[in-house]
């Protein structure tokens, strides 16, 4: 079962809970696979068994087709929220992590195709590498939030929260009016441009604030 872990590696007392996600919250994602930016937010949940740790070697889908890293900025609920305002939004908010939103792209192209759900390839055992988690006070600007991915030395994402079409706070503001966030709960909120496949034995650093970093391997 998955434990959240703070940087210093102490125990949130929290079960995980659910994982809700966003869709293209960056234009520049949204189009670089060719989609139009929403209107209003795209939302989907990964369940608590997809969680792993992303500091220990992690392994994905064989034989599926392309898994994608989309490395995104993640954030913990440490109290319940049903219809919260923007204004009150980062107060049900403890700590700021990052998650990899591993994504089986051709599964998930095939899905959107025939119209269909996205969880098969978004929601399997493994899907979301999450990292430690840092207090939100540490975060130096919570308006301007940088969340980084390297892979093998090689940058390939690169973004800042601002650029978000739905900022954190709306997100969450968003988010709660149509699913009550309780304590454990996870936000991911959505990937800047860059996404692409991982292969076995890769070695991923995400890097978030600029000063906080977190590697993980691919087994
Ligand atoms: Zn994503």
């Amino acid at each position: 079962m998955f434990q959240h872990k703070t940087i210093q590696n102490q125990t949130i007392d929290l079960p995980l809970g659910k994982i809700v996600c966003v869709g293209r919250n960056y234009a520049a994602h949204a189009k670089e696979l060719g989609n139009e930016v929403p209107k209003s937010p795209i939302l989907f949940m990964k369940p608590a068994t997809s969680a792993v740790p992303l500091e220990k070697p992690f392994s994905i889908p064989q034989d599926q087709g392309s898994v994608h890293h989309e490395v995104e900025i993640a954030l913990l609920i440490k109290s319940e929220a049903k219809n919260i305002s923007e204004d009150d939004a980062w107060s049900c908010i403890s700590h700021v992590g990052v998650a990899l939103d591993l994504t089986l792209r051709d599964l998930q192209d095939a899905l959107k195709e025939k119209s269909q759900p996205w969880e098969m390839a978004k929601a399997f055992d493994g899907a979301c590498p999450l990292s430690n988690w840092l207090p939100l006070e540490k975060i130096r600007d919570r308006n301007s939030i940088q969340i980084r991915l390297e892979k093998n030395s090689e940058m390939m994402q690169d973004g800042y929260s601002d650029q978000m079409i739905t900022s954190i706070p709306k997100l969450v503001s968003y988010i709660s009016q149509f699913f009550t966030l309780q304590p454990g709960d996870v936000i991911l909120t959505g990937t800047p441009a860059g996404v692409g496949p991982l292969e076995s034995g890769d070695i991923v650093k995400a890097t978030l604030d600029a000063c906080h970093e977190f590697s993980g391997k691919v087994l």
